[in-house]
Protein backbone atom coordinates (compact mmCIF):
# COMPACT_ATOMS: atom_id res chain seq x y z
CA UNK A 1 0.00 0.00 0.00
CA UNK A 2 1.37 3.23 -0.54
CA UNK A 3 0.40 6.16 1.03
CA UNK A 4 -0.60 10.25 0.11
CA UNK A 5 0.18 12.16 3.31
CA UNK A 6 0.13 16.23 2.52
CA UNK A 7 2.64 17.12 0.24
CA UNK A 8 4.12 13.93 -0.32
CA UNK A 9 3.19 11.43 -2.98
CA UNK A 10 3.77 9.01 -1.43
CA UNK A 11 -3.64 -6.60 -1.21
CA UNK A 12 -13.08 -19.16 -1.57
CA UNK A 13 -12.10 -20.95 -4.12
CA UNK A 14 -11.90 -24.92 -4.24
CA UNK A 15 -9.40 -25.74 -1.98
CA UNK A 16 -8.47 -29.02 -4.44
CA UNK A 17 -7.52 -26.00 -7.73
CA UNK A 18 -5.94 -23.87 -5.50
CA UNK A 19 -3.91 -26.45 -4.07
CA UNK A 20 -2.89 -27.44 -7.36
CA UNK A 21 -1.87 -23.61 -8.38
CA UNK A 22 0.17 -24.08 -5.41
CA UNK A 23 2.15 -26.72 -6.76
CA UNK A 24 4.86 -25.04 -7.87
CA UNK A 25 5.51 -23.08 -4.60
CA UNK A 26 6.03 -26.02 -3.07
CA UNK A 27 8.75 -27.95 -5.64
CA UNK A 28 10.97 -25.46 -3.71
CA UNK A 29 14.19 -27.77 -4.37
CA UNK A 30 17.32 -25.62 -4.26
CA UNK A 31 19.17 -26.87 -7.18
CA UNK A 32 21.88 -24.52 -7.54
CA UNK A 33 22.83 -21.31 -5.57
CA UNK A 34 24.93 -18.17 -6.01
CA UNK A 35 27.99 -19.18 -6.65
CA UNK A 36 27.68 -22.44 -7.67
CA UNK A 37 27.72 -22.84 -4.04
CA UNK A 38 24.96 -25.39 -2.85
CA UNK A 39 23.44 -23.59 0.77
CA UNK A 40 24.48 -25.99 3.50
CA UNK A 41 21.93 -29.13 2.71
CA UNK A 42 20.19 -31.61 1.86
CA UNK A 43 19.27 -34.11 -0.64
CA UNK A 44 16.99 -36.24 -0.30
CA UNK A 45 18.74 -38.92 2.05
CA UNK A 46 20.36 -36.15 4.33
CA UNK A 47 18.53 -36.30 7.78
CA UNK A 48 19.19 -33.74 11.32
CA UNK A 49 18.40 -34.30 14.61
CA UNK A 50 17.50 -30.90 15.87
CA UNK A 51 18.03 -30.30 19.60
CA UNK A 52 16.79 -27.16 21.59
CA UNK A 53 15.41 -26.61 24.81
CA UNK A 54 11.75 -26.87 23.97
CA UNK A 55 9.26 -26.95 20.80
CA UNK A 56 6.72 -24.71 19.62
CA UNK A 57 4.67 -26.96 17.46
CA UNK A 58 1.89 -24.51 16.67
CA UNK A 59 -0.41 -26.68 17.73
CA UNK A 60 -2.20 -25.47 20.89
CA UNK A 61 -0.04 -22.14 21.59
CA UNK A 62 2.17 -24.84 23.82
CA UNK A 63 5.96 -25.15 24.47
CA UNK A 64 7.34 -28.65 25.33
CA UNK A 65 10.22 -28.99 26.73
CA UNK A 66 12.83 -31.46 25.97
CA UNK A 67 11.46 -32.30 22.84
CA UNK A 68 13.45 -32.98 19.44
CA UNK A 69 12.74 -33.20 15.60
CA UNK A 70 13.82 -34.67 13.13
CA UNK A 71 13.83 -33.66 9.44
CA UNK A 72 14.82 -36.16 6.65
CA UNK A 73 14.90 -34.41 2.99
CA UNK A 74 12.74 -31.65 2.81
CA UNK A 75 9.97 -32.88 5.68
CA UNK A 76 9.74 -33.32 9.06
CA UNK A 77 10.21 -36.55 10.00
CA UNK A 78 9.45 -37.06 13.49
CA UNK A 79 8.92 -34.79 16.54
CA UNK A 80 8.27 -35.60 20.55
CA UNK A 81 10.07 -36.12 23.71
CA UNK A 82 14.08 -37.04 23.33
CA UNK A 83 13.73 -40.42 24.95
CA UNK A 84 10.85 -42.02 22.58
CA UNK A 85 12.88 -40.06 19.12
CA UNK A 86 15.48 -42.10 17.51
CA UNK A 87 17.81 -40.78 15.22
CA UNK A 88 18.14 -42.18 11.88
CA UNK A 89 21.60 -43.49 10.91
CA UNK A 90 23.53 -40.88 9.46
CA UNK A 91 21.51 -38.03 10.82
CA UNK A 92 24.11 -34.83 11.76
CA UNK A 93 22.76 -32.97 15.19
CA UNK A 94 22.43 -29.39 15.16
CA UNK A 95 22.45 -28.59 19.17
CA UNK A 96 20.62 -25.40 20.24
CA UNK A 97 20.98 -25.67 23.59
CA UNK A 98 18.34 -22.84 25.77
CA UNK A 99 16.24 -22.11 22.59
CA UNK A 100 12.69 -22.45 21.45
CA UNK A 101 12.58 -24.10 17.75
CA UNK A 102 9.26 -22.80 16.11
CA UNK A 103 7.61 -23.06 12.67
CA UNK A 104 9.04 -20.38 10.16
CA UNK A 105 7.29 -17.53 10.84
CA UNK A 106 5.23 -16.37 8.07
CA UNK A 107 4.18 -12.75 6.26
CA UNK A 108 1.48 -12.63 4.34
CA UNK A 109 1.10 -9.43 3.31
CA UNK A 110 4.55 -7.78 2.09
CA UNK A 111 5.91 -5.88 -0.80
CA UNK A 112 9.26 -7.10 -1.28
CA UNK A 113 10.04 -4.44 -4.13
CA UNK A 114 9.26 -1.35 -1.58
CA UNK A 115 11.37 -0.24 0.82
CA UNK A 116 11.04 2.45 3.58
CA UNK A 117 9.43 5.62 2.61
CA UNK A 118 11.68 7.63 4.19
CA UNK A 119 14.34 6.38 2.44
CA UNK A 120 12.70 7.08 -0.80
CA UNK A 121 9.33 8.12 -1.40
CA UNK A 122 7.15 5.85 -3.01
CA UNK A 123 6.23 7.95 -6.13
CA UNK A 124 10.16 8.28 -6.30
CA UNK A 125 10.82 4.32 -5.78
CA UNK A 126 8.05 3.61 -8.78
CA UNK A 127 8.87 6.63 -11.12
CA UNK A 128 12.50 6.85 -10.61
CA UNK A 129 14.04 3.46 -9.77
CA UNK A 130 14.99 1.69 -12.63
CA UNK A 131 13.26 -2.02 -12.95
CA UNK A 132 16.48 -4.21 -12.68
CA UNK A 133 17.46 -1.88 -9.85
CA UNK A 134 14.24 -2.45 -8.13
CA UNK A 135 14.62 -6.25 -8.67
CA UNK A 136 18.02 -5.97 -7.54
CA UNK A 137 16.70 -4.74 -4.54
CA UNK A 138 14.21 -7.58 -4.00
CA UNK A 139 16.62 -10.08 -4.16
CA UNK A 140 18.40 -8.12 -0.67
CA UNK A 141 14.63 -7.88 0.62
CA UNK A 142 14.34 -11.56 0.14
CA UNK A 143 17.28 -12.68 1.80
CA UNK A 144 16.45 -10.38 4.77
CA UNK A 145 13.18 -11.73 5.18
CA UNK A 146 14.51 -15.65 5.37
CA UNK A 147 17.10 -14.44 7.51
CA UNK A 148 15.00 -13.25 10.17
CA UNK A 149 12.71 -16.17 10.44
CA UNK A 150 10.23 -15.82 7.95
CA UNK A 151 9.97 -19.02 5.63
CA UNK A 152 7.18 -17.69 3.20
CA UNK A 153 5.78 -14.34 1.81
CA UNK A 154 2.55 -13.57 -0.02
CA UNK A 155 3.70 -10.67 -1.75
CA UNK A 156 0.21 -8.44 -2.60
CA UNK A 157 1.27 -6.37 -5.50
CA UNK A 158 4.66 -5.37 -7.08
CA UNK A 159 3.85 -1.51 -6.95
CA UNK A 160 4.94 -0.43 -10.79
CA UNK A 161 7.68 -3.60 -11.05
CA UNK A 162 5.35 -5.30 -13.02
CA UNK A 163 6.04 -8.72 -12.97
CA UNK A 164 9.05 -9.03 -11.68
CA UNK A 165 7.86 -11.06 -8.57
CA UNK A 166 7.48 -14.17 -10.68
CA UNK A 167 11.23 -14.40 -11.46
CA UNK A 168 11.89 -13.53 -8.20
CA UNK A 169 9.70 -16.42 -6.93
CA UNK A 170 11.53 -18.31 -9.88
CA UNK A 171 14.47 -17.62 -8.91
CA UNK A 172 14.44 -18.79 -5.19
CA UNK A 173 12.29 -21.83 -6.01
CA UNK A 174 15.26 -23.12 -8.07
CA UNK A 175 17.89 -21.89 -5.41
CA UNK A 176 19.76 -19.24 -7.43
CA UNK A 177 19.55 -16.51 -4.34
CA UNK A 178 18.30 -17.13 -0.46
CA UNK A 179 14.83 -16.53 0.06
CA UNK A 180 11.46 -17.31 1.25
CA UNK A 181 9.07 -19.34 -0.24
CA UNK A 182 6.91 -16.58 -2.46
CA UNK A 183 3.11 -16.40 -2.96
CA UNK A 184 2.77 -13.83 -5.67
CA UNK A 185 0.10 -11.20 -6.47
CA UNK A 186 1.94 -9.45 -9.45
CA UNK A 187 0.09 -6.24 -10.27
CA UNK A 188 -2.38 -5.17 -8.28
CA UNK A 189 -6.10 -4.62 -9.76
CA UNK A 190 -7.10 -0.67 -9.29
CA UNK A 191 -9.52 1.35 -10.48
CA UNK A 192 -8.84 3.95 -13.29
CA UNK A 193 -7.27 7.31 -11.91
CA UNK A 194 -7.67 5.72 -8.06
CA UNK A 195 -3.75 5.09 -7.83
CA UNK A 196 -0.54 6.64 -7.73
CA UNK A 197 1.52 8.01 -9.31
CA UNK A 198 -1.00 10.36 -9.87
CA UNK A 199 -3.23 11.45 -10.79
CA UNK A 200 -3.41 14.08 -8.02
CA UNK A 201 -0.36 15.94 -7.88
CA UNK A 202 0.79 16.04 -11.38
CA UNK A 203 -0.13 17.84 -15.11
CA UNK A 204 -3.28 16.16 -16.17
CA UNK A 205 -1.64 15.91 -19.53
CA UNK A 206 1.43 13.41 -18.39
CA UNK A 207 0.72 9.56 -19.05
CA UNK A 208 2.78 8.16 -15.94
CA UNK A 209 3.47 4.31 -14.80
CA UNK A 210 1.39 3.09 -12.54
CA UNK A 211 1.65 1.04 -9.43
CA UNK A 212 -1.09 -1.29 -10.17
CA UNK A 213 -3.31 -1.85 -13.14
CA UNK A 214 -6.11 -0.14 -13.99
CA UNK A 215 -9.43 -1.23 -14.84
CA UNK A 216 -13.01 -0.38 -14.99
CA UNK A 217 -15.94 -2.72 -16.04
CA UNK A 218 -16.46 -6.37 -16.30
CA UNK A 219 -14.35 -6.72 -19.42
CA UNK A 220 -11.20 -4.87 -18.26
CA UNK A 221 -11.16 -6.72 -15.15
CA UNK A 222 -11.81 -9.99 -16.88
CA UNK A 223 -8.71 -9.11 -18.82
CA UNK A 224 -6.71 -8.36 -15.86
CA UNK A 225 -6.92 -11.15 -14.00
CA UNK A 226 -6.68 -13.67 -17.08
CA UNK A 227 -3.52 -11.29 -17.87
CA UNK A 228 -2.22 -12.11 -14.42
CA UNK A 229 -2.69 -15.41 -14.16
CA UNK A 230 -1.51 -16.03 -17.48
CA UNK A 231 2.02 -14.50 -16.24
CA UNK A 232 1.93 -16.58 -12.74
CA UNK A 233 0.13 -14.69 -10.24
CA UNK A 234 -0.98 -16.43 -7.22
CA UNK A 235 -2.91 -14.67 -6.04
CA UNK A 236 -5.27 -12.07 -7.28
CA UNK A 237 -5.06 -8.46 -5.42
CA UNK A 238 -7.80 -5.98 -5.35
CA UNK A 239 -7.80 -2.29 -3.97
CA UNK A 240 -11.81 -2.15 -3.24
CA UNK A 241 -11.19 1.23 -1.89
CA UNK A 242 -8.97 4.10 -1.78
CA UNK A 243 -8.06 7.81 -1.89
CA UNK A 244 -10.18 8.90 -5.38
CA UNK A 245 -9.72 12.78 -6.30
CA UNK A 246 -10.78 15.22 -3.78
CA UNK A 247 -12.94 13.43 -1.63
CA UNK A 248 -10.44 11.29 0.43
CA UNK A 249 -10.89 7.43 0.63
CA UNK A 250 -13.99 5.67 -1.24
CA UNK A 251 -15.19 2.64 -2.26
CA UNK A 252 -13.33 2.58 -5.84
CA UNK A 253 -15.18 -0.46 -7.41
CA UNK A 254 -18.91 -1.22 -7.71
CA UNK A 255 -19.72 -4.24 -6.10
CA UNK A 256 -20.75 -6.07 -9.05
CA UNK A 257 -17.45 -5.43 -10.98
CA UNK A 258 -15.62 -7.32 -7.37
CA UNK A 259 -17.42 -10.06 -8.09
CA UNK A 260 -16.95 -10.47 -11.66
CA UNK A 261 -13.28 -10.18 -10.57
CA UNK A 262 -13.83 -12.49 -8.01
CA UNK A 263 -15.36 -15.53 -10.07
CA UNK A 264 -12.92 -15.37 -12.41
CA UNK A 265 -9.85 -15.30 -10.65
CA UNK A 266 -12.10 -18.68 -8.84
CA UNK A 267 -12.82 -19.38 -12.20
CA UNK A 268 -8.71 -19.70 -12.40
CA UNK A 269 -8.58 -21.27 -8.99
CA UNK A 270 -6.92 -18.04 -7.45
CA UNK A 271 -8.00 -16.54 -4.44
CA UNK A 272 -8.76 -12.36 -3.97
CA UNK A 273 -6.77 -10.41 -1.36
CA UNK A 274 -8.79 -6.80 -1.07
CA UNK A 275 -7.11 -4.05 0.54
CA UNK A 276 -9.86 -1.99 1.86
CA UNK A 277 -10.01 0.15 4.39
CA UNK A 278 -14.09 1.60 4.68
CA UNK A 279 -16.42 -0.09 5.82
CA UNK A 280 -18.57 -0.21 2.75
CA UNK A 281 -15.20 -1.00 0.67
CA UNK A 282 -14.74 -4.22 3.29
CA UNK A 283 -18.46 -4.72 3.09
CA UNK A 284 -18.64 -5.00 -0.89
CA UNK A 285 -15.19 -6.96 -0.72
CA UNK A 286 -16.86 -9.76 1.74
CA UNK A 287 -20.09 -9.53 -0.41
CA UNK A 288 -18.37 -10.56 -3.82
CA UNK A 289 -16.65 -13.17 -1.66
CA UNK A 290 -12.74 -12.33 -1.23
CA UNK A 291 -10.63 -14.58 0.60
CA UNK A 292 -8.72 -12.03 2.43
CA UNK A 293 -9.02 -8.37 3.50
CA UNK A 294 -6.02 -6.29 4.42
CA UNK A 295 -5.67 -2.85 6.88
CA UNK A 296 -9.85 -2.94 7.55
CA UNK A 297 -8.72 -0.07 9.60
CA UNK A 298 -12.37 1.33 9.20
CA UNK A 299 -14.30 -1.57 9.87
CA UNK A 300 -17.39 -1.79 12.47
CA UNK A 301 -18.57 -4.66 14.35
CA UNK A 302 -21.06 -5.60 11.33
CA UNK A 303 -18.54 -5.61 8.86
CA UNK A 304 -16.35 -7.86 11.30
CA UNK A 305 -19.36 -10.20 12.34
CA UNK A 306 -19.83 -10.94 8.44
CA UNK A 307 -15.45 -11.75 8.24
CA UNK A 308 -16.03 -13.78 10.86
CA UNK A 309 -19.12 -16.05 9.64
CA UNK A 310 -17.68 -16.39 6.26
CA UNK A 311 -14.39 -17.09 7.44
CA UNK A 312 -12.67 -14.39 5.90
CA UNK A 313 -9.19 -13.68 6.87
CA UNK A 314 -8.23 -10.18 8.33
CA UNK A 315 -4.58 -9.07 7.92
CA UNK A 316 -4.23 -6.11 9.62
CA UNK A 317 -0.62 -4.27 9.00
CA UNK A 318 -0.71 -2.71 12.18
CA UNK A 319 3.19 -1.96 11.99
CA UNK A 320 2.32 -0.14 8.57
CA UNK A 321 0.51 2.30 10.37
CA UNK A 322 3.60 3.02 12.95
CA UNK A 323 5.43 3.70 10.10
CA UNK A 324 3.41 6.05 8.71
CA UNK A 325 3.02 7.44 11.50
CA UNK A 326 7.41 8.00 11.84
CA UNK A 327 7.54 9.22 8.23
CA UNK A 328 4.87 11.87 8.32
CA UNK A 329 3.68 12.87 11.77
CA UNK A 330 6.98 12.99 13.83
CA UNK A 331 5.95 9.67 15.86
CA UNK A 332 8.48 8.05 17.93
CA UNK A 333 8.13 4.75 19.40
CA UNK A 334 6.93 4.51 22.74
CA UNK A 335 4.62 7.69 22.19
CA UNK A 336 0.72 7.60 22.82
CA UNK A 337 -0.49 6.47 19.63
CA UNK A 338 -1.61 8.76 17.11
CA UNK A 339 -5.19 8.98 15.67
CA UNK A 340 -4.43 6.41 12.60
CA UNK A 341 -2.62 3.92 15.22
CA UNK A 342 -5.68 3.87 17.02
CA UNK A 343 -7.77 3.41 14.67
CA UNK A 344 -6.01 0.38 13.99
CA UNK A 345 -5.87 -1.02 16.87
CA UNK A 346 -9.41 -0.51 17.57
CA UNK A 347 -10.16 -2.18 14.03
CA UNK A 348 -8.62 -5.01 15.43
CA UNK A 349 -10.13 -5.20 18.76
CA UNK A 350 -13.60 -5.43 17.46
CA UNK A 351 -12.56 -8.17 14.82
CA UNK A 352 -10.86 -9.97 17.75
CA UNK A 353 -13.93 -9.57 19.48
CA UNK A 354 -15.93 -10.82 16.88
CA UNK A 355 -13.97 -14.00 16.23
CA UNK A 356 -12.52 -13.06 13.31
CA UNK A 357 -9.12 -15.43 11.65
CA UNK A 358 -6.49 -12.76 12.31
CA UNK A 359 -3.49 -13.67 10.64
CA UNK A 360 -0.08 -11.70 10.37
CA UNK A 361 0.38 -9.66 7.78
CA UNK A 362 2.66 -6.44 8.58
CA UNK A 363 2.91 -4.61 4.62
CA UNK A 364 6.49 -4.81 4.91
CA UNK A 365 7.96 -2.41 2.36
CA UNK A 366 6.43 -0.13 3.69
CA UNK A 367 8.58 -0.45 6.64
CA UNK A 368 12.35 -2.60 6.27
CA UNK A 369 12.56 -5.91 4.98
CA UNK A 370 13.69 -8.38 8.10
CA UNK A 371 11.91 -6.27 10.59
CA UNK A 372 8.58 -8.29 10.04
CA UNK A 373 8.74 -9.19 14.03
CA UNK A 374 7.97 -5.54 14.67
CA UNK A 375 4.26 -7.23 13.63
CA UNK A 376 4.40 -9.65 15.99
CA UNK A 377 5.09 -7.19 18.91
CA UNK A 378 1.95 -4.82 17.33
CA UNK A 379 -0.22 -8.03 17.70
CA UNK A 380 0.88 -8.80 21.11
CA UNK A 381 0.24 -4.82 22.13
CA UNK A 382 -3.02 -5.17 20.34
CA UNK A 383 -4.29 -7.50 22.66
CA UNK A 384 -2.86 -11.13 21.74
CA UNK A 385 -0.85 -13.16 23.71
CA UNK A 386 2.57 -13.61 22.38
CA UNK A 387 1.40 -17.61 21.82
CA UNK A 388 -1.47 -16.39 19.92
CA UNK A 389 0.87 -13.87 17.50
CA UNK A 390 2.77 -16.67 17.24
CA UNK A 391 -0.01 -18.88 15.58
CA UNK A 392 -0.93 -16.25 13.80
CA UNK A 393 2.24 -16.11 11.87
CA UNK A 394 2.19 -20.01 11.59
CA UNK A 395 -0.71 -22.42 11.87
CA UNK A 396 -3.52 -19.71 11.51
CA UNK A 397 -1.77 -17.54 7.87
CA UNK A 398 -0.53 -21.60 6.49
CA UNK A 399 -4.71 -22.07 7.24
CA UNK A 400 -5.80 -18.59 5.41
CA UNK A 401 -3.56 -19.31 2.43
CA UNK A 402 -5.14 -22.82 2.22
CA UNK A 403 -1.52 -24.51 3.02
CA UNK A 404 -1.86 -25.78 6.54
CA UNK A 405 -1.69 -29.64 5.00
CA UNK A 406 1.89 -28.26 4.39
CA UNK A 407 3.13 -25.87 6.29
CA UNK A 408 2.72 -23.75 9.53
CA UNK A 409 3.28 -26.44 12.53
CA UNK A 410 5.47 -28.78 13.33
CA UNK A 411 4.27 -32.24 12.30
CA UNK A 412 5.43 -35.35 10.42
CA UNK A 413 5.18 -34.79 6.54
CA UNK A 414 4.86 -31.04 6.89
CA UNK A 415 7.59 -29.55 5.50
CA UNK A 416 10.42 -28.79 7.50
CA UNK A 417 10.55 -24.98 7.56
CA UNK A 418 11.80 -24.18 11.21
CA UNK A 419 13.71 -21.46 13.35
CA UNK A 420 15.06 -21.16 16.42
CA UNK A 421 15.51 -17.83 19.13
CA UNK A 422 16.76 -17.81 22.50
CA UNK A 423 14.61 -18.30 25.45
CA UNK A 424 11.19 -18.82 24.90
CA UNK A 425 8.90 -16.65 22.75
CA UNK A 426 5.78 -17.75 24.30
CA UNK A 427 7.04 -15.40 27.72
CA UNK A 428 8.94 -12.62 25.72
CA UNK A 429 7.84 -11.93 21.91
CA UNK A 430 10.99 -9.91 21.43
CA UNK A 431 12.32 -13.24 21.19
CA UNK A 432 11.79 -13.21 17.95
CA UNK A 433 13.82 -10.45 16.67
CA UNK A 434 16.76 -12.83 17.19
CA UNK A 435 16.56 -15.51 14.83
CA UNK A 436 20.11 -17.99 15.09
CA UNK A 437 18.31 -21.40 13.58
CA UNK A 438 16.82 -21.09 10.12
CA UNK A 439 16.02 -24.11 7.63
CA UNK A 440 13.40 -23.75 4.57
CA UNK A 441 12.85 -27.22 3.13
CA UNK A 442 15.51 -29.11 5.13
CA UNK A 443 17.74 -26.62 3.97
CA UNK A 444 19.60 -24.74 6.77
CA UNK A 445 20.67 -21.13 6.23
CA UNK A 446 21.64 -19.77 9.54
CA UNK A 447 23.05 -21.96 12.45
CA UNK A 448 24.26 -21.17 15.72
CA UNK A 449 28.23 -20.64 15.74
ZN1 LIG B 1 0.25 -3.51 1.04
Amino acid sequence: MRRNQGKFLGSIAPILVIVAALGSLLAAGPQRSAGGRPPASAGASTAFLLRPARVFDAEDGKTREGWVVVVRGERIEAVGPAAQIAAPEGARTIELPGMTLLPGLMDIHSHIFLHPYNETLWNDQVLKEPLAYRTIEAVGHCESTLMAGFTLLRDLGTEGAGYADVSVQRAIREGLIPGPRLLVATLAIVATASYGPGPAGFAPDLILPKGGQEASGTAEIIKAVREQVGHGADWVKVYADYRHGVSGTVPTFSEDELRTLVAEARSAGRPVSAHATTAEGMRRAIAAGVDTIEHGYGGTEDVFRLMAERGIGYLPTLTAEEAYAEYFEGYKPGQPPTAGMQQALGAFKLAQAAGVTIGLGSDVGVFAHGTNYRELEWLVRAGMTPSQALLAATAVNARIIRMQDQLGRIRPRLYADLIAVPGDPTENIQAVRDVRFVMKGGVIYKRPS
